[in-house]
């Protein structure tokens, strides 16, 4: 059996919602952190502006703190061209774009119809591997949307297609509020594949209802080589409700493969502690 590929995401969707803001050399300190316990792709930052996301301001410095290790992929967010631009001129290794399956949570939340939002990142994507830089695609509320409710295949598919086809290298498949179950994990996986192939496809489930783990192990099993997940369960989703639970925790996952015999290169304890220290920098409760 392959190695399952683990995509960390705690220092960008994990942290850009937090209330307290951390600066930058303690998010390039977790980063190291989640290197040292084995995490070989790392979301570090992103080029948001500032002003709008102070949580995540000066990822370039973050990306130049960070510039020794030797990750297989540093991504960064970018929002648009601009956004690109700022992460070319910060070396970012790899970019990572992103739109929903609903036309309205787009609207919401980047301010730009589905079609618009494409268009955008097609153009980003283009300057971006012309650069010489790896692109990943997120294709968010897969299963439901805060505003719109059900979202089917239908509107999956089309949108994985449609990043895959602007040359993203992988598209994650995000259940941004949290809301699917195995079932229809199974089913959009399915769908997914007959399209596309399931090589190029990652998953980024949210524990939201408690069934992140679930989630993601169904897409495992049914071939899908690549997880999301974020350190202490980081990143809840705004639109999602006040204080729900987000992202997968990259210690759930990993304590759960490793109890299935699919052990990946991630030294547990290491992360447990980081997972620690960082919910204390966030004055979480520990986990
Ligand atoms: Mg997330």
């Amino acid at each position: 059996m392959s190695t399952i590929r683990i995509v960390e995401v705690g220092p960008r969707d994990g942290l850009q919602n937090e209330r307290r803001v951390l600066g930058h050399q303690t998010r390039a300190e977790l980063v190291r952190r989640l290197a040292a316990a084995g995490l070989r792709e790392i979301e570090v930052g992103s080029m948001v502006r500032p002003d709008l996301v102070p949580q995540l301001a000066d990822t370039d410095r973050v990306l130049a703190d960070v510039a020794d290790l030797s990750l297989d992929r540093s991504i960064v967010l970018v929002p648009n061209r601009r956004g690109l631009e700022r992460a070319l001129e910060a070396g970012a290794p790899a970019v990572a774009v992103f739109a929903a399956a609903s036309d309205t949570f787009n609207r919401r939340n980047i301010g730009r119809s589905t079609e618009d939002a494409l268009a955008e990142f097609a153009a980003v994507a283009a300057a971006a591997l012309a650069a010489g830089v790896p692109v990943r695609g997120y294709a968010s509320t897969i299963f439901g949307c805060p505003f719109e409710g059900a979202v089917t295949s239908a509107q999956v598919v089309p949108l994985v297609e449609a990043m895959l086809e602007m040359g993203c290298y992988e598209v994650s498949l995000g259940d941004t509020i949290g809301v699917g179950t195995p079932e229809q994990t199974h089913l959009l996986v399915e769908d997914v594949a007959r399209a596309v192939g399931l090589e190029r496809i990652a998953v980024h489930m949210h524990d939201t209802q408690g069934r992140g783990l679930i989630n993601t192990l169904t897409a495992l099993d049914l071939g899908v080589p690549a997880a999301d997940t974020s350190v202490g369960g980081l990143g809840g989703c705004p639109f999602a409700g006040e204080g729900a639970t987000g992202n997968l925790a990259t210690e759930s996952l990993v304590a759960a493969l490793a109890q299935r015999g699919q052990a990946v290169d991630v030294d547990l304890a290491a992360l447990t502690d980081t997972a620690d220290w960082i919910l204390r920098e966030l004055a979480h409760d520990p986990t």
